[in-house]
């Protein structure tokens, strides 16, 4: 008897003398063929890990993902030249459960994560130079800001006032008065007009008056404890620091969920949009777009809260819970994949090969390839300049990227060409990269709105406590699971 079936024994004789000693059960329960113990909806990494828990508890589990795929976030795309990561990449050194997922399943991890090369700084169409910002006519930012380059101003001072230590810090109550508006406290601890404008250039969130401090604090947090063992990386952005102490998955992210997945064997049904949850019987009644139907006896939302959006919850949400998941904001990113051509660009202008804009596009990134190679590039616009962008039709998107990069780098001119264009928000099934708070969000919703709701729990990066990747997606799941193994006992 394999060991999986052990405990799925064990744990059968104790659900149900409880249940018999309780008065509970009169007569076993005829089930019909579809009918689950737990219905995951959601196939990223935190419905997947909810599901491997519970199947390793001997419970009976369908997964319904909408996609025809799993990973959600973890998409390497492999219709596109290079494979480039559209979604998670660094697995940081704390990735407890990301890394033991990967032993267990035989997924090869490699040292370090993707990083770009150096980057040259556009402020209006003058390219200068990373070493020469500080002295430069045109950084107009005051004081100790000047040594900050123009990427880096809001984390220049989380960085220095920052007072968490702990990942998980940003929760507690008397982290509440740090629910405002990251302006606010830039404001109060004396950042430049400058500094402010260039703070809001690369923010991810709408804009600086829009976003929470608290949950930029975690995030500060998390890039303190990815970068630390970096060593002295002066002049690295924050995500190349992380990117030394990460590991990346050996052919690509999405390998993981894949093998995540298999290991549920037939348990995980894909193209499966879930359009209703009806909780008004003894049990769960999950309803999907192409009319088929799965009942069971409890469900794990692990969608995020755009697409949560457009199911049919009864007994519907209330209070803090709905407005939560109704009104909460998601960052965005949009992304422009291409090679190159020709002559190395950076080697005619001298200039670093990766750019920093204030201008319509954030950064073009020039990854470079774990084999070394440098033939491509990834534009990724944020915030508002990425809804601008999502405006234009994808074709369009890349014509318009292509001829920004071509004017601020004259060398780059005939030598670019589009592989592949995504947007976050546009993408289905997930609307957006990331959950954000704006201010006071944290304080309203942050504990209220991840409580179970009848049959219904939740997982996901949305209802993370510890920071905003695979990790946290992982640890949402696991609770989903303990929840419902508290129950089922
Ligand atoms: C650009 C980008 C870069 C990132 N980089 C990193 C990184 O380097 N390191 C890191 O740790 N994290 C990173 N992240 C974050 C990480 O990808 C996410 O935190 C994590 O993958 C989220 O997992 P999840 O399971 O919560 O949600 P998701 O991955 O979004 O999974 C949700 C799933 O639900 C499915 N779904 C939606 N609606 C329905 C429905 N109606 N019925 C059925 N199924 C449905 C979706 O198709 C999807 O598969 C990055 C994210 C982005 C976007």
């Amino acid at each position: 008897m394999s060991k999986k079936r052990m405990t799925a024994t064990r744990r059968t004789v104790l659900k149900t003398s409880a249940a018999f000693a309780a008065g509970a059960i009169a007569a076993p329960r005829v089930r019909a063929a579809e009918r689950s113990d737990v219905i995951v909806i959601g196939a990223g990494f935190a419905g997947l890990k909810a599901a491997i828990m519970l199947a390793d508890e001997g419970l009976k589990v369908t997964v319904l993902e909408a996609n025809n795929r799993v990973g959600g976030r973890a998409f390497t795309a492999d219709h596109i030249h290079g494979s480039p990561e559209l979604g998670a990449n660094q697995i940081g050194p704390y990735y407890a459960r990301v890394r033991d997922m990967a032993d267990r399943l035989d997924v090869e991890l490699g040292p370090g994560a993707n990083i770009n090369a150096p980057f040259t700084f556009a402020i209006g169409d003058t390219l200068i130079r990373k070493e020469d910002w500080e002295s430069h006519s045109l950084n107009k930012t005051v004081g100790d800001e000047r040594e900050a380059l123009p990427s880096a101003m809001q984390g220049y001072y989380m960085k220095k006032y920052n007072p968490f230590d702990g990942l998980d810090d940003w929760l507690e109550p008397e982290a509440a008065r740090f629910d405002i508006p990251l302006a606010e406290w830039l404001i109060e601890k004396g950042i430049s007009k400058e500094g402010m404008r260039l703070a809001n250039e690369g923010l991810i969130a709408p804009d600086v008056w829009n976003v929470s401090l608290l949950t930029l604090l975690q995030e500060s947090t998390r890039n303190r404890m990815m970068s630390e063992g970096a060593g002295d990386a002066k002049g690295m952005d924050r995500f190349e620091m992380a990117a030394l102490t990460s590991a990346h998955v050996v052919g690509g992210t999405s390998r993981l969920p894949e093998a995540m997945a298999r290991s549920l064997g037939d348990s995980v049904l894909l193209n499966k949009i879930v359009s209703s949850i009806d909780m008004s019987g003894s049990g769960v009644d999950v309803s999907c777009l192409d009319g088929s139907r799965y009942q069971s006896d409890f469900v794990i939302s692990a969608i995020p809260f755009g697409p949560l959006r457009r199911v049919t919850i009864f007994p519907a949400l209330e209070g803090n819970q709905s407005a939560a998941v109704r009104h909460m904001p998601y960052a965005n990113n949009t992304q422009v994949h291409m090679r190159l051509k020709g002559e190395p660009y950076w080697e005619q202008d001298g200039m670093d090969a990766s750019l920093w804009t204030d201008g319509p596009l954030n950064m073009v990134r020039q990854p470079l390839g774990y084999d070394g190679s440098r033939d491509r590039l990834v534009a990724l616009c944020v915030g508002k300049k990425g809804e601008r962008l999502d405006q234009l039709p994808p074709k369009e998107r890349g014509e318009f990227v292509v001829k920004e990069i071509e004017r601020l780098r004259p060398s780059t001119k005939g030598k670019i060409e589009v592989t592949g264009v995504h947007s976050w928000p546009q993408y289905n099934f997930v609307s957006g990269c990331r959950h954000s708070y704006g201010p006071g969000q944290v304080t309203r919703f942050a504990h209220d709105m991840i409580k179970p709701h009848h049959r219904m729990h939740f997982a996901g990066e949305h209802t993370r406590r510890l920071e905003i990747g695979m990790e946290s997606a992982m640890e949402s799941g696991e609770r989903a699971a303990f929840e419902i193994l508290e129950r089922t006992i």
